[in-house]
């Protein structure tokens, strides 16, 4: 089978590569879309911190179950499914919380071990989720990864009926944030610097938009909430400077939840959160939000086909790499499609 590996930075290839087979717990899909993640470019570019090469890239992939291990019994053949990529011990003090994404020897499939972009996959039963191709188009079950990322924001920001939340951000993640928010019943300001972002942003539900090198971000916070600042504030900027911005916005008794794997330090003084009681929340992956995700694509909450600005067969990898880096205007997500091309 044909499977999109790099070997190093800035080495990529199409290889053909043995098919995997699969264990008594385990199913092989045949994948029909991958989603390009803003890590798979960092895997590529040499700035993904976590990852180790050569890899087979790609963590949103989900596709058709073409076999089952002997003791699967949560899906069938012909079942198209949605791949969890979070790999978890199962007894270290994090997933005894019930929070297997940040387990101490988490493994993630595409970055730590061999992921999705490939024609076929094997996942472990207990990882694959089944999504009803009646609503949503099989090569789209990939996209229930990135929303499960803004879900798991949304838990970790505790965002309810009537919160206001200011979404730093307008790319993918910015806009899965939003559209789960907007479906707890939140509502939501959305910032960026480029106007083809905040379009697409208001086009997918956003409340407001506001320009950052046009308009004053802290004045239109100030403004919506009568001087009080955000109640909610989710940072997917994820720079030096965004964060300490972020809880400066940030409302007291307000929540701010990061997304960022940056390793250089913000200037941060402790009175900033002392304050004003702030909860100031990582928020990494997702713990099993995989369920909630499939609701909202089922009630039409959530609108993944919208996320996909573009879909491409997976021999053009390098050519949406391109889009992605220089085209951020028109391009929120980019969809490979494997099966049948
Ligand atoms: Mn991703
Ligand atoms: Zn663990």
């Amino acid at each position: 089978m044909k499977a999109i590996l790099v070997d190093e930075p800035f080495k990529l290839r199409i290889a053909e590569i043995p098919e995997p087979s699969i264990r008594e717990d385990e199913v092989l899909i045949q994948v029909a879309g991958a989603g390009i993640c803003g890590s798979d470019m960092g895997i590529y570019n040499g700035t993904n911190s976590l990852a180790t090469y050569p890899r087979l890239i790609g963590h949103e992939y989900g596709g058709r179950v073409v076999e089952i291990g002997s003791r699967v019994e949560k899906v069938r053949v012909g079942d198209c499914v949605a791949v969890d990529p979070v790999r978890s011990c199962g007894h270290c003090y994090a997933c005894a919380q019930g929070r297997p994404n940040v387990c101490r020897s988490l493994e993630v499939t595409g970055v730590h071990r061999d992921g999705g972009f490939a024609e076929y996959v094997a996942a472990p039963a207990e990882a694959v989720y089944p999504v009803d191709t009646s609503r949503l188009a099989p090569e789209y079950a990939c996209l229930v990864e990135p929303y499960s990322i803004g879900m798991q924001v949304n838990h970790r920001g505790q965002v309810s009926r009537g919160d206001k939340l200011l979404v730093m951000g307008s790319g993918p993640i910015g806009i899965c944030i939003m559209q789960i928010a907007k479906s707890r019943g939140a509502y939501v300001m959305m910032s960026d610097v480029l106007d083809g972002r905040l379009e697409n942003a208001r086009r997918m539900g956003a409340d407001q938009v506001i320009n950052v090198q046009k308009e004053d971000l802290a004045a239109a916070v100030y403004a919506l909430t009568g001087g009080e600042g955000m109640p909610v504030i989710a940072d997917t900027v994820c720079s030096v400077s965004s964060f300490p911005q972020a809880v400066e916005l940030a409302s007291p008794a307000g929540r701010v939840a990061v997304v960022g794997l940056i390793s250089q330090p913000s200037a941060l003084a402790q009175v900033a959160i002392t304050k004003k009681e702030l909860s100031i929340v990582g928020s990494r992956l997702s713990n099993r939000r995989f369920p909630e995700v499939i609701q909202g694509f089922e009630s039409g909450a959530l609108t993944p086909d919208k996320l996909c600005s573009r879909k491409l067969p997976y021999t053009e990898v390098e050519e949406a790499f391109r889009l992605i880096r220089e085209r951020p205007q028109e391009i929120c997500k980019i969809v490979l499609q494997f099966a049948g091309v």
